[in-house]
């Protein structure tokens, strides 16, 4: 067990595991397992190896009280199907229910808390309030180990305070994505090209800021691309703009003129009338938006652009969907750009929760791509040059 060496032997031990176990759902259908399937190896590294291993995860945002409608007991499910093996499921978060559950396992057994979330002091401001909270969740363990990527970026008492508290290692999946992380912002192999699209701009400013320095070409699409357009003069009618990010993004593409790094707007976008799936599409050059359409995908000519641009690089970097990829007529771009990345003779990363989904829901392979993230919002943050509170807690 190289990398749980700092825990010694843990057969016996209570190893407390903080998941990534946020998934989709359809009441209580799972429409995407994916973070479950990556939370499985060490999960079951541990299990192998003798611990007894209690689970600790969050879903969705209840609003620090139990709500049904966000248990994790179908997850817990889902796990013991995907471990094979049974799952036992304590009813709260560190209450009588968790410490009867720990209390009843033997070496190897896996059992899952309820959604931490459901417990206020998880995510409270107030040290004290949350520091407790790590008191009673360490005191259902020997050992933690920090295993959610997707939380790392969060001073929270799961992710963040309980390490204080226990002896603590990296667990695999979050070792796996900081390496990558790693490859992105070091000295990475050039031409490095970074694709950038989803909703927001505003979500996306600051790992612009920093990927500046960094690539040699951002290619931007999604509903982010027409603050774009708004700032290079176009009209993009009833598109998603933030007018209050429009003179940042002007400051960026000036930036980009002047560093040589560049930024590639597309040059032809579909557009509909309505927000709607069967919303018929229509092609129209970039300067040609009508004033009562919605842009809703990259068009055609840009969609071969982007993806000779990402075919042709070493490194690939890219988060947010291209277009509205759930609407079947708009997830060209979106299909494109992650064929593109298949082709990449080097490393190619797709980060961003929606942009993972959306390559499975084109029926991508997940091997087809050099490294799927399963953080979002983390791995933006360590793109942007911000310090993971989850990850430096593990280094001390
Ligand atoms: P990720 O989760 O991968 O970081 P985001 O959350 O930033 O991505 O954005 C994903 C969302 O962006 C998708 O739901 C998609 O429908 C939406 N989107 C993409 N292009 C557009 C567009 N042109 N207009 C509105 N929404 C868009
Ligand atoms: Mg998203």
């Amino acid at each position: 067990m190289g990398r749980y060496a700092t825990l010694g032997d843990v057969a016996g031990k209570r190893v407390l595991v903080r998941s990534d176990l946020n998934v989709p759902l359809d009441g209580d259908q799972i429409t995407d397992d994916g973070r479950i399937r990556a939370s499985v190896p060490t999960i079951r590294e541990l299990s192998e190896a003798g611990a007894r291993v209690v689970v600790t995860a969050h879903l969705g945002r209840p609003t620090g009280a139990p709500d049904a409608a966000y248990s994790l007991r179908p997850v817990a499910a889902r796990l013991g199907e995907l471990l094979g093996r049974e799952v036992a499921f304590a009813e709260d978060t560190v209450g009588d229910s968790a410490r009867a559950v720990v209390d009843g396992l033997a070496d190897g057994d896996v059992a899952v808390l309820e959604n931490v979330r459901f417990n206020a002091r998880e995510t409270s401001k107030d040290e004290t309030e949350r520091g407790a909270f790590a008191d009673e969740l360490a005191a259902l363990a020997d050992a933690f180990v920090s295993d959610g990527f997707g939380v790392v970026h969060r001073k929270q008492a799961s992710v963040y305070d309980v390490a204080q508290r226990l002896p603590h290692a990296m667990g695999g999946l979050v070792a796996t994505e900081i390496e990558v992380l790693q490859r992105l912002t070091r000295d990475p192999q050039r031409p490095y090209v970074v694709v950038l699209g989803g909703s927001k701009v505003s979500d996306k400013l600051a790992v612009i800021d920093n990927l500046l320095g960094k690539a040699d070409t951002l290619l931007i699409g999604g509903g982010m691309v027409f603050t774009f357009l708004a700032a290079e003069g176009h009209e993009v009618g009833n598109s998603l703009l933030e007018q209050d990010q429009v003179e940042t993004c002007r400051e960026y593409l000036e930036r980009s003129r002047e560093s040589g790094v560049e930024i590639v707007l597309p040059t032809d976008v579909l557009v509909a009338p309505e927000f709607k799936a069967d919303a018929p599409p229509t092609t129209v050059a970039v300067d040609a938006i009508p004033s009562d359409q919605i842009g809703l995908d990259i068009g055609p000519d840009s969609a071969a652009a982007f993806a000779e641009r990402i075919a042709g690089a070493t490194t690939v970097f890219w988060n947010g969907p291209m277009g509205v990829f759930e609407f079947d007529a708009f997830a060209g771009g979106t299909r494109a750009v992650a064929q593109a990345l298949t082709e990449v003779d080097g490393l190619s990363v797709v980060g961003g929760g929606d942009s993972a989904a959306a390559v499975r829901r084109l029926g991508f392979a997940d091997d087809a791509f050099g490294h799927i993230s399963t953080g979002g919002g983390a791995s933006l943050e360590y793109l942007e040059g911000k310090e993971l509170p989850g990850i430096t807690v593990l280094e001390d």
